[in-house]
């Protein structure tokens, strides 16, 4: 008889662990409490606008193409995607304007030019990214940290014994000032830390390995805009005959003594032999577990920041922007001690508009533009939205409008709202963070929760809450892993 897993929860880590518990020989059953899969990774359309819900930035693609190739399926065949020749254009109040290009050469030689910095020292910092990247990458992201056999490893030894080149108690702002002496360059390196859901001025300096990530493996566009990628996973796991049940929302995780046994839906019981929880992982411990005693540690946690969105379906193109744009605060370090100290939305906060309709036309009606308008804003612990939302809204207003000289309020046509308790309904993530738990201590990546319990046998976690943390490629190394701790649990 096939072996059972179920997996709570089909956003995209719940999808990649479905996947790769299926190629292992297991029956596997996805429940989902909404009626679709994705969780954050979803869409929705409006009065002929389509706009991606959450994720817009796409980096290592080939984390997804992995999974077609795991079913021998060529990726091109179901799941296509562009490489961006210009990764992201950035604007700032006194008139700066830098668009990042994707070649690395162009990057040193055009960032010199415009910051006035030595291309020495861009080439310089770029290259100790490379390398924080390449010696940290197979022990943070791609192994468990908390299984012995990931510190038996030759590639662990050497990234022990280089600790030292990681900036571990330095912050990343710190990092960065050091590096350079243009403040507009500090604050465009700075921006990496909010790519998960941290302060740059908390975080530390090891993430200055994310602008690798986009910068040497590149930013990507699915062809039909982000949720392309939910749609093309969905597909596979049904040709390779994973059941899903969607609206059925899973109420608990059943066990007898120390080893779990399945779980019970709204609707009843169901027996496995494997529990993979894509739940967050604070929910998970709250809601499905609620008489076992959860880790303390992982229940007090920071959660990372959570984002107020305006989906606005924009009557108007405008050629200098494209599909990623930033227009910066000009007050980087007050923006980030309101939204981790005072928790609240600072009121010029850096604006991210993105655009699909760039690059997929259809997204929009002809001439017109599908603006999703973000804002870095604090995880909710019961702040005023409804006062905090409109303030908001207007400032963003103000800023896009002096920015591109045009008034913004005249060409919006539809307009839907998206914030951290919308955000926490939808998906369960707590306090609506985009990241799970914050990464602004040095010791975050230890403390973030295992990808298996220690005290209930058979019960594994995946997704942006767990190890190795939040953000699509990380959420498909989560898959990676669970499913290797899986393998090995049932050799
Ligand atoms: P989720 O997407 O959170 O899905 C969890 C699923 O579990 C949901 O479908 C939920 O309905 C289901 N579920 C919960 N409880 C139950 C239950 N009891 N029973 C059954 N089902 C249940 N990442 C990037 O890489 N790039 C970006 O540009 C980016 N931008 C973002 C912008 C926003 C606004 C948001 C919200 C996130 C962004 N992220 C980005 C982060 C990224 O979206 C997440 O890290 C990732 O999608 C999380 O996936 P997941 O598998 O952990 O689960």
């Amino acid at each position: 008889m096939e072996k059972q897993a179920i997996v709570i929860g089909a956003g995209i880590a719940g999808l990649a662990s479905a996947l790769r518990l299926r190629k292992q020989g297991f029956a596997v059953r996805v429940f989902e409490a909404a009626g679709y899969p994705g969780g954050k990774l979803q869409e929705f359309n409006s009065k002929g606008y389509r706009f991606d819900y959450g994720p817009s930035l796409f980096t290592m693609p080939h984390l997804v193409d992995e999974l077609f190739r795991l079913y021998e399926e060529d990726p091109k065949d179901s799941f296509k995607y562009i490489r961006k020749e210009k990764v992201c254009n950035y604007f700032w109040s006194d008139g700066t304007r830098y668009s990042v290009p994707a070649n690395e050469n162009e990057f040193i030689e055009t960032a010199a030019k415009t910051f006035k910095e030595d291309p020495k020292d861009i080439e310089k910092y770029l290259e100790k990214n490379a390398l924080k990247y390449r010696l940290t990458a197979p022990l943070f992201i791609e192994k468990s940290l908390h299984k012995l056999s990931t510190y038996l490893g030759n590639k662990t030894f050497k990234a022990i014994t280089r600790i030292l080149q990681y900036d571990l108690t330095s912050s990343l702002n710190r990092v960065n000032e050091k590096s350079f002496r243009n403040k507009k360059l500090v604050q465009l390196f700075n921006r990496y830390a909010t790519y998960n859901g941290s302060s740059p001025f908390r975080t530390p300096g090891i993430m200055s390995m994310i602008p690798h990530l986009e910068m040497h493996y590149g930013a990507f566009l699915p062809e039909n805009g982000m949720h392309d990628i939910t749609k093309a996973l969905y597909k596979l796991a049904t040709r390779q005959g994973i059941e899903f049940s969607f609206n059925e929302k899973v109420r608990e995780i059943n066990y007898l003594g120390k080893t779990v046994t399945g779980v019970t839906s709204e609707k009843e019981a169901y027996t496995a032999n494997v529990v993979v929880s894509n739940m967050d992982i604070y929910s998970t411990y709250q809601h499905l577990l609620p008489n076992f005693p959860a880790p303390k540690h992982i229940m007090k946690q920071e959660r990372s920041s959570s984002a107020l969105i305006f989906y606005w379906g924009i009557s108007q193109s405008f050629p200098e922007l494209d599909l990623h744009n930033i227009l910066f605060s000009d007050n980087y370090e007050e923006e980030f001690r309101q939204i981790f100290d005072l928790e609240t939305v600072y009121e010029d906060p850096t604006v991210y508009i993105n655009i699909t309709s760039k690059n997929v036309p259809a997204d929009a009606p002809e001439g017109c533009e599908n603006w999703f308008v973000m804002v870095n804003v604090p995880a909710n612990t019961g702040q005023n939205w409804q006062e905090l939302i409109p303030r908001v809204r207007e400032n963003l207003k103000k800023k896009i409008s002096a920015t591109l000289d045009a008034d913004i309020d005249k060409f919006i046509q539809t307009e839907d709202v998206l914030d951290p308790i919308r955000i926490e309904k939808d998906t369960s993530s707590h306090q609506g963070s985009l990241y799970g738990t914050s990464s602004n201590s040095r010791m975050a990546a230890f403390l973030r929760h295992p990808n298996f319990s220690g005290k209930l046998k058979n019960l594994y976690f995946v997704g942006g809450s767990v190890h190795p943390g939040g953000g699509i490629p990380l959420c498909l190394n989560s898959a990676k892993i669970t499913s290797e701790i899986i393998e090995n649990d049932f050799k």
